[in-house]
């Protein structure tokens, strides 16, 4: 059989952006049989194993997947430093719908994968992901977290996420209203998943007004369940509300020029990884709207400090004290912002690589 050679572009393409974000390796993987194709980044290592979640998404287009996965290992780098956990950063994507793709096979096959690297990348769940999921990668590797209970895992980390969200949002309060309180604040949260519920059921509980989009009508009814105040509104409004409080829970990339002059907000809290499509173009843009924004990887690392867990021995009470830092790490960043004028994500990255450098200066002397 012939095979197409097509020229090396797009190689080229991805050694030229791991260069420019500083990535130690990029994986492909490829199985006809199950109908695997996913990407493993590994970011950096210097503070330990990367350890990062596995995304199943659609994307459209091949380039679209490898730019995400070189985007959230980076974002775990830095997420796992400032947490101060001893973890490196690494995230995987699995190209394909996760609701018609997905299978044993398919997941094993992703398992043998994982394993091949021999625990320099630890997986852990991600959207389009469970800890059901988990299980099945687990049969082929040990080098995976985010496991049921009953398999000795910590379950599902949504719950932990959701916890540190809402405490880096009460912390992004303090900063603008001089008060931590939620009462009567309008927040709007975009995507009743996992972390979009745990998250809207604190709020609720504090008395804020929320309002909730999703584009998939069972998550809404799962959040309803639970949160029947929630008020329910369309994709497509959630920058035009009228709110206090964005909090983005779904995809990445979500704060660009088309939705920054549209948001009325005086705070940007959410679980979502990489909201800002340009970090430094919509960060300005942002801080000269004179909106307060929460690190989306500082405030969502909830999650990852519940999975650490799992290596250094789980205790989830341990855990969620653990999240209630992200509140004094947050207040920090907000204090350093408003004093330099740089904006708060900039100020948060600043904190990671001042940990990642001092802990290689530290190993080179040793
Ligand atoms: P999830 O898949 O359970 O939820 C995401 C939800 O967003 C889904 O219900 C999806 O339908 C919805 N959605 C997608 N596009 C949307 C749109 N345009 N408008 C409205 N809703 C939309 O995932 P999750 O675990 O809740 O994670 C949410 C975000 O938080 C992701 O960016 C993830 O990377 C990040 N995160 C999650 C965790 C965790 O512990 N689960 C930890 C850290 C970061």
């Amino acid at each position: 059989m012939d095979i197409e050679v097509k020229p090396a572009v797009a190689t080229s393409g991805v050694l030229q952006q791991m260069e420019l974000m500083d990535h130690e390796q990029v994986v492909f993987c490829n199985d006809k049989a199950s109908g695997l194709r996913a990407i493993i980044g590994i970011h950096n290592t210097t503070l330990g194993p990367a350890l990062g979640g596995t995304r199943m998404w659609h994307y459209a287009k091949h380039e679209d997947a490898v730019l995400d996965v070189l985007r959230l290992s980076r974002g775990m780098t830095f997420k796992a430093s400032i947490a101060g956990l001893n973890l490196g950063g690494g995230k995987a994507v699995i190209i394909g719908d996760s609701r018609t793709m997905k299978s044993e096979a398919l997941l094993r096959r992703f398992g043998k994968f994982v394993e091949s690297l021999n625990g320099k990348y630890i997986t852990a769940e991600d959207v389009g992901m469970s800890t059901k999921d988990m299980e099945q990668i687990h049969t082929e590797t040990g080098h995976v977290t985010g496991l049921p209970e009953y398999l000795g895992g910590s379950g599902d980390p949504s719950p932990v996420t959701a916890y540190g969200v809402y405490m880096g949002m009460k912390a992004s309060a303090k900063h603008v209203y001089g008060s931590d309180k939620l009462t009567g604040k309008k927040v709007v949260v975009q995507g009743a998943g996992n972390v979009g519920r745990y998250l809207i059921q604190h709020l609720v509980e504090e008395g804020a007004e929320v309002m909730v989009a999703d584009i998939f009508e069972d998550r809404l009814k799962e959040v309803k369940a639970v949160a029947p105040q929630a008020k329910v509104i369309d994709p497509e409004s959630v920058f035009t509300e009228s709110m206090d409080i964005f909090a983005p829970c779904a995809l990445g990339g979500i704060l660009n020029d088309h939705t920054i002059p549209l948001l009325t907000c005086a705070i940007v809290a959410g679980g979502a990884n990489n909201q800002l499509q340009d970090e430094t173009k919509h960060g300005a843009m942002l801080m000269d709207r004179g909106m307060a924004y929460a690190p989306d990887f500082l405030i969502n690392s909830g999650g990852l400090i519940n999975v650490y867990g799992e290596i250094v021995g789980y205790n989830k009470e341990v855990a969620m004290k653990k999240a209630e830092f992200i509140y004094d790490i947050t207040r920090n960043i907000h204090k350093e912002s408003a004093e330099t004028l740089v904006f708060s994500g900039q100020v948060a990255v600043r904190f990671a690589q001042e940990r990642i450098q001092s802990m290689a200066q530290l190993r080179t002397r040793s």
